[in-house]
């Protein structure tokens, strides 16, 4: 995903390895091309800026310009700046009893997947995952989470067909949960191609009663801008507690991930990785940066 991005910060490092001593003009001159460089990865604007503010910043300091290696001091720079940009530690999910993960995100983002990508991760991990049916608006999306719970070996509640009062099918997944061993409750819900009032109002609703530790959005990060601009609608609506990140694997520009987090100031807490059930993993913001970083 990254590959465009890390290849031009390749080329300026190269550029700036190649002197002795740096200059205050090398350095602006670099951070130019850097600036460039992230708004064609599709970095939100703003995030750019300041980032290229904090890291100008350090690297002007004495240190980088009277060193014989700036060039390796620079890099370092980057390195922790991009590393906190993305979060700084890798957020941990609040699995206080009674665990429950509400996850919400528009459609084709992942949703389904991901709950039951992340019910096999926390079952690796020695817990006791349930996952739940909520999406009552695509009726393929109960049988999906099914199959996917069936593949992992996860309990999984199924609301009747055709039943369309989400909060009771939270009452009555509540008592199922009581009833079935487990330890975390996942719940899977309903999107939209674009968010609505009525969503907005059937999440509330589902998150009032439901009082989750952990409310979730998926985000695909091929939609550049765009999961952005969701997250911060979906975090307004509703108080989100973390990301779920997408589609890493695949070959758009990676704007979506260095913005999230910033606009957002949300952890990204997983990311999907590929289509397989495997391919999801906990987000560890300092290794993307050395991947970003080359
Ligand atoms: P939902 O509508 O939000 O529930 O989305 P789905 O869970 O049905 O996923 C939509 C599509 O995205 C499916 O084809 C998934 O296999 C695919 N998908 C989900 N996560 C990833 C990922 O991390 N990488 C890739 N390549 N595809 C993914």
């Amino acid at each position: 995903m990254f590959s465009r991005l890390s290849d031009k910060l390749q080329d300026v490092f190269k550029d700036l390895r190649g002197h002795g001593r740096i200059s205050e003009k090398n350095i602006t001159d670099a951070l130019r091309d850097v600036r460039m460089a992230l708004l064609d990865a599709d970095v939100h604007f703003q995030v750019a800026k300041d980032f290229i503010a904090r890291v100008k910043d350090k690297a002007m300091g004495e240190e980088v310009l009277r060193s014989v290696t700036p060039g390796q001091q620079i890099v370092k720079i980057f390195h922790d700046e991009l590393t906190t940009l993305l979060g700084g530690d890798a957020a941990p999910l609040n699995l206080t009893k009674p665990a429950r993960i509400l996850v919400v995100g528009l459609n084709g983002a992942g949703k389904t997947t991901s709950s039951a990508k992340l019910a096999r991760l926390l079952k690796s991990q020695g817990r006791a995952p349930q996952l739940i049916a909520c999406d009552l608006h695509r009726p393929a999306a109960i049988a999906q989470l099914a199959t996917l719970a069936e593949q992992v070996g996860v309990p999984v509640y199924q609301p009747q067909a055709g039943e369309t009062d989400v909060l009771k099918v939270g009452r009555e997944a509540v008592a199922w949960c009581d009833q079935t061993p487990g330890d975390v409750q996942i719940y899977d819900t309903a999107g939209r191609q674009d968010l609505d009032e009525p969503l907005i109002e059937e999440l509330r609703r589902l998150k009032e009663f439901l009082q989750p530790q952990e409310i979730l959005i998926v985000c695909d990060a091929a939609t550049g801008q765009q999961a952005v601009n969701v997250a911060e609608k979906f975090h307004a609506a509703l108080g989100l507690t973390g990301i779920i990140l997408t589609k890493l694997d695949g070959d758009a520009r990676g704007g979506a991930a260095l913005s999230l987090r910033e606009v957002t100031k949300q952890p990204i807490k997983f990311a999907g990785v590929g289509e397989k059930i495997e391919q999801f993993e906990q987000f560890y913001p300092d290794r993307l940066a050395g991947r970003i970083l080359g």
